[in-house]
């Protein structure tokens, strides 16, 4: 089951809720009864670098596919 933080805009208080996906948001706060905001989940993100975005793809300069030494590390190359 997923966790969500909320943080109350009433006081402030930051609590964790355990919520099946087809549960509503909660919306009061469950200690002042105040309107509460969804956080984002820090459980959710864990990108910590690594993976697609260090492989350079997205910088790669624009290629036809294989006329130039960049293109050695091109999908585009790769794939014919
Ligand atoms: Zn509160």
């Amino acid at each position: 089951m997923p966790l969500y933080e909320y943080q109350c805009e009433a006081c402030g208080l930051v609590f964790e809720a355990r919520q099946k996906f087809s549960d509503a948001p909660l919306s009061s706060c469950r200690e002042c009864g105040g309107k509460v905001e969804k956080l984002i989940s820090r459980a959710g993100f864990s990108l910590k670098g690594g993976g697609w975005y260090d492989q350079g793809y997205t910088n790669a300069p624009s290629c036809s596919g294989g006329d130039s030494a960049g293109c050695a590390a091109c999908p585009k190359a790769a794939n014919g």
